[in-house]
């Protein structure tokens, strides 16, 4: 194991080690509740193992990558939003207030969600 996983929360959560609300499970998937959602339904799909981001992903493990989108459509069925709708979400870097290190897809949806890209600008 590598030091950046020895460190990852998400590593930790897909060991067990820290616990969370298990939504859905594969051989190379695990998705759980977000702490602290910012949706009605807001669920966290990560691919077991450690990635960096969704680009690193991409670039070393493409069928990973597609298995990733498909478990959070898989979620979306379940979490019985596929109809209403909902948003798939990566974020990279301190402008998109990324803070977990380990590839993971933000599922959103079960109520009408707001405008995103710039924050609400107040005056
Ligand atoms: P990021 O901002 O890196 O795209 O997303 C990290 C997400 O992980 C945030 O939405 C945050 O609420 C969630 N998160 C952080 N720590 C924990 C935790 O210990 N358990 C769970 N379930 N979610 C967490
Ligand atoms: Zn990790």
């Amino acid at each position: 194991m590598s030091l950046a996983e020895a460190d990852c929360l998400f590593c930790k959560i897909v060991a067990g080690d820290v616990p969370s609300l298990a939504v859905y499970e594969t051989g190379t998937m695990y998705a759980f509740r977000d702490i602290n959602p910012q949706a009605e339904t807001h669920v966290l799909v990560v691919p077991r193992q450690h990635y960096e981001d969704a680009a690193v992903l991409a670039a070393e493990a493409p069928d990973l990558l597609a298995d990733v989108l498909l478990a959070g459509a898989d979620v979306a069925r379940q979490e019985g939003i596929e109809e209403s709708g909902y948003r798939f979400v990566f974020n990279t870097g301190p402008d998109a207030g990324r803070t977990v290190f380990h590839a993971h897809l933000h599922v959103l949806g079960g109520e009408q969600l707001g405008l995103f890209g710039r924050p609400h600008r107040t005056g």
